[in-house]
């Protein structure tokens, strides 16, 4: 598991996480090819469909506009899988992004703790232990043989560049 950035008390306050305005969108969980597999392997999980590009799909809100991910318990608003947290959830705030022909670290500042927390000596030593933690060989290895977790976010603020290497892009 990657050592949260976002304490549990502040995450389960917020409305923000795992909400989506549509049904096809680019914030909706992406899963690595062995979350995929376990997810639809798995017994005793609630049964989710997947699209072809690994992505959860969500479902609308029935009171309300907008969509959510079926995995979330809107009742006391925590992931129903959290013992498989995917890769993607367990990164959030932070996002893996392609942009032209990098491979960003970025940090979504539309949540609350990390927009009042970015520029904090907190912050720096988290990007700090996130970068290493991605830049090490096996992480590496593990974006390069799932791509479809390099997403182009936009509106979200670089922290860092990932080493991984140029034909993975
Ligand atoms: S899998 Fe869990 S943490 Fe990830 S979006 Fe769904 S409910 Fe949220």
């Amino acid at each position: 598991m990657i050592k949260q950035f976002v304490g549990q008390e502040f995450c389960l306050k917020c409305q923000g996480c795992c909400r989506f305005s549509k049904i096809n969108s680019v914030w909706s969980p992406c899963l690595l090819d062995v979350e995929s597999q376990e997810l639809l392997d798995k017994k005793g999980i609630p049964a989710v469909s997947i699209s072809a590009d690994r992505r959860i799909q969500p479902i609308p809100i029935p009171e309300a506009e907008g969509f959510v991910c079926p995995l979330l318990d809107r009742l006391d608003n925590k992931c129903k899988i959290y013992s498989l947290h995917p890769f993607e959830c367990q990164l959030y705030p932070f996002l893996i992004n392609l942009r032209k022909d990098k491979v960003l670290l970025t940090v979504d500042l539309n949540c609350p703790y990390a927009a009042s927390k970015i520029d904090s000596q907190e912050a720096k030593d988290y990007i700090i232990y996130l970068s290493n933690f991605l830049n090490s060989p096996e992480q590496l290895e593990m974006l390069k043989d799932n791509p479809q977790i390099i997403q182009a976010y936009e509106e979200v603020r670089e922290v860092a560049e990932l080493n991984l290497p140029h034909e993975t892009k």
